[in-house]
């Protein structure tokens, strides 16, 4: 006999309130967040956050150096748009985070660049929040800044000109 997934288990007891929160309606633990018990690969059950069942499932793998944060403040919400990994070092400019799973949902930036590994570098943000940058973005920028550069010199200093 197959089991419920544990995704569809989590549906059946959550209610979307006018939040768009899907507030779980089973077991809850002392803290308020849901927790359900998920048979795993090796045939044991263990107890998961129904939280970081739901973001696993919808959005991606959360890399074990970060915690889900929910940005509604509701622990018992389930709903992957309301849940944000981030590192537990909120000061921590930068972190050797694993890429891939942050924003998963995204996989180009915002000018078109593929979110590939080899393009993609994980920094943390003043929030404390894991952040994609696209290394592409990062070099046209940084190349961009050269030549503004390079400009302000030949027309600050014209008369030094070598000519011909
Ligand atoms: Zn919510
Ligand atoms: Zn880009």
């Amino acid at each position: 006999m197959k089991a419920t997934p544990p995704l569809d288990r989590i549906r059946a007891r959550t209610i979307r309130d006018e939040n768009g929160c899907w507030v779980y309606t089973g077991h809850l633990d002392p803290a308020g967040y849901g927790r359900i018990s998920v048979l795993g690969a090796d045939s044991k059950r263990r107890g998961k956050f129904t939280h970081r069942v739901t973001y696993e499932a919808l959005v991606g793998p959360i890399p074990p150096s970060l915690h889900i944060d929910h940005l509604c403040r509701n622990r018992a919400c389930c709903n992957p748009k309301h849940l944000e990994p981030v590192t537990p070092l909120v000061n921590t400019r930068r972190s050797p985070i694993s890429t891939g799973s942050v924003n998963a949902a995204k996989t180009r930036c915002s000018n078109g660049h593929d979110f590939s590994p080899e393009n993609t570098r994980i920094v943390v943000n003043r929030r404390g929040r894991a952040e994609r940058v696209c290394k592409a973005c990062v070099r046209i920028r940084s190349a961009k800044y050269r030549r503004s550069l390079a400009n302000r010199e030949r027309r600050a200093a014209p008369s030094k000109a070598v000519q011909p």
